[in-house]
């Protein structure tokens, strides 16, 4: 086991290393570092996220420009300017005693005239993202012609985001003699056809297999119905209530919508996709880096920045087409020596997903039951009473302690312990007492899949004041219950639309989710009615209606809703104050399903 002086590193960097308080050399750093130092020679390097890749090519660079010297020597490119703006700043600590060393951060939504005046005034190294540090050259902003080390991190990612014209043509104002130093998690055709394609014959190191997930990370899975998600996911992060996490889903819809479902069902949670704005994903980012928020539902894309360190789980609502992309979204906990904990909610149809997955990244999944109602309450219970006992007395309450004193005289500690308990835990107690079973029996039939129409006593019909002149016909009407209710393909059926009202027919279980949902939801400005409907719904008869598609704006529009609201009212105050409990907003598992909002552009 070698130190970082043994690896041959000045003492302007050995000073610094302390400072940062790292006391020995990842296993990244221990094999790049030497190579690097002794020798001009272009490099690929293999390791996990999270392994020190930065200081394993930010040292050897700083080693070896010249600080007294203006010209930009070294470039390091990037896929996402989060990143960017990481490794300037590792670089800057890196380099905080290397005196005249000026490092710049290149990227885009930022002013291109200002990072072209940090340049100028001698720039030796230059962290960019591929599409700005285009930018610039065809500009003429930056002179890249005498580079002598250039880095290309996290090489993977940047092809997958196509940056792969934008590298080259980069490159071809670069000198060929500079080493070229290549650091990627995976290592994907694409990847060894770039080294090829501008590398001479680089020194190759891999830390850990190429593709395998690290072994501080653990995986798990869960079967569930694919209408059960959502349920799923609010155990999972009920029953960690010290879960901080990343959610992964596919779309930036399903994103955006998981976020708004969480944070209107009292949890700290936000979303990070492409459609926000850099200032929306900025402050996003902030607060999860701040644990204001506990869980950043994100797209795979939108995450590739994540640096965050801490991260105790990463939630994959849906698992990803591209098996790399898992061991990527799983890369992003169990960082700095950590443990942590990639959990997967599958439906029956993509378990033999998880069977690939184990095979590509040599890891075996556990598989583990969401758990219930009761152990989640208990879990909570504990977490409560830990919370307690390690919390610091305010002594303002001094001065109230008579009052209060009086106010229990009669009541013992054992009394007094339950009541006080008894304000947090009745929520959580009352909202997972009727909660059901949601795991799926591996061997089971695939609900999603065969349903048998023919047999509906097991459904319910409903009225819904909505029809054909709404715009719907059934494939509309069906397509949009669907989505509202986050629905399986074939969970709404026998749906048939009339002028100004229609039927539907879901099966039993989801009868009161589905009356929940609509007691206040709005569509296009008015108020959606649903009730069941009387009739079985065979023959399409006329006669289960309501008269008419009546509205019940009356009922809706007064006291009842805002009653509803009154019972959860400030409920982000709430949030804030009892730091990250989860008030809810109904009794149950499924009345909790809340309403998009449908503000969203
Ligand atoms: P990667 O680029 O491989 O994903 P980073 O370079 O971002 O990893 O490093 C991950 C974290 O580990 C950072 O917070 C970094 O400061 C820290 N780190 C890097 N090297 C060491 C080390 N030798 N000892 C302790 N912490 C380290
Ligand atoms: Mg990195």
């Amino acid at each position: 086991m070698s130190t970082f002086q043994d690896l041959g590193l000045n003492d302007d960097l050995l000073q610094a290393i302390t400072d940062l308080g790292f006391t020995k050399p990842s296993e990244v750093q221990e094999k790049a570092i030497p190579i690097l130092l002794e020798s001009e020679t272009d490099l690929v390097a293999l390791a996990q996220t999270g392994t020190g890749k930065t200081a394993a090519f930010g040292f050897p660079m700083l080693e070896k420009i010249d600080v007294s010297s203006r010209t930009t020597q070294g470039l390091i490119l990037s896929p996402t300017r989060e990143l960017c703006l990481q490794i300037t700043n590792e670089m800057k600590l890196y380099g905080k005693y290397c005196k005249g060393l000026n490092v710049v951060a290149v990227y885009g939504g930022s002013s291109i005239t200002d990072q072209a005046r940090e340049i100028k005034r001698g720039a030796q190294i230059i962290v960019a993202t591929p599409g700005r540090m285009k930018d610039m050259i065809n500009r003429r902003l930056v002179d890249i012609s005498k580079i002598q080390y250039s880095v290309l991190d996290e090489a993977d990612e940047m092809l997958n985001m196509g940056f792969k014209e934008d590298i080259t043509d980069i490159l071809s104002h670069t000198p060929d003699d500079k080493n070229t130093w290549l650091f990627s998690a995976t290592m994907p055709r694409e990847v060894a056809t770039i080294a090829k394609k501008f590398m001479h014959s680089p020194q190759e190191i891999t830390v850990g297999n190429k593709n395998e997930s690290t072994s501080n990370v653990s995986h798990e899975y869960y079967l569930v119905n694919s209408r059960d998600r959502y349920q799923a996911l609010k155990r999972l992060a009920d029953a960690n209530p010290d879960i901080f996490s990343v959610v992964f889903c596919r779309t930036k819809r399903d994103t955006q919508k998981v976020a708004e479902n969480l944070i209107e069902d009292g949890y700290n949670a936000g979303a990070l996709h492409g459609d926000l704005s850099q200032n929306q994903r900025d402050l996003v980012m902030k607060s999860f880096r701040n644990n204001q928020i506990q869980m950043l539902v994100a797209t795979d894309v939108a995450a590739r920045g994540i640096d965050v360190d801490d991260i105790t789980h990463v939630i994959n609502y849906q698992l990803p087409d591209e098996i790399e992309t898992y061991t990527h979204r799983s890369g992003r906990t169990g960082r700095a020596g950590k443990t942590g904990v990639s959990m997967v909610i599958v439906s029956k149809s993509e378990v033999r997903k998880i069977k690939s997955i184990e095979r590509i990244i040599k890891r075996e999944f556990e598989k583990k039951e969401i758990p219930d109602g009761a152990d989640i309450c208990e879990v909570q219970l504990m977490s409560l009473a830990n919370k307690i006992h390690n919390t610091e007395v305010n002594h303002e309450i001094d001065k109230h302690l008579t009052s209060i004193n009086e106010l229990f005289a009669d009541t013992d500690k054992d009394e007094l312990i339950k009541k006080f308990f008894s304000v947090e835990f009745t929520r959580f107690y009352n909202y997972y007492q009727k909660s059901k079973n949601l795991n799926v029996a591996e061997g089971s039939r695939d609900r999603e899949g065969g349903r048998d129409f023919s047999k509906n006593s097991n459904s319910t019909r409903y009225f819904i004041n909505v029809g054909s002149k709404d715009g719907f016909d059934w494939m509309k009407l069906k397509d949009f219950l669907k989505e509202v209710l986050e629905l399986g393909r074939d969970d709404v059926f026998k749906v048939e639309v009339k002028d100004s009202f229609s039927f539907f027919n879901t099966e039993n279980e989801t009868k009161e989710k589905v009356l929940a949902f609509f007691t206040d939801f709005k569509h296009e400005g008015r108020f959606v009615n649903v009730e069941v409907s009387e009739n079985r719904g065979g023959g399409g008869r006329r006669n289960d209606r309501r008269g008419g598609g009546g509205r019940r704006d009356d009922k809706r529009s007064g006291g009842k809703r805002d009653d509803k609201k009154g019972g959860y009212g400030n409920r982000s105050d709430r949030r804030r104050s009892e730091g990250g409990s989860k008030p809810r907003r109904s009794d149950s598992d499924n009345g909790a399903v809340s309403r998009p909002r449908r503000s969203r552009r």
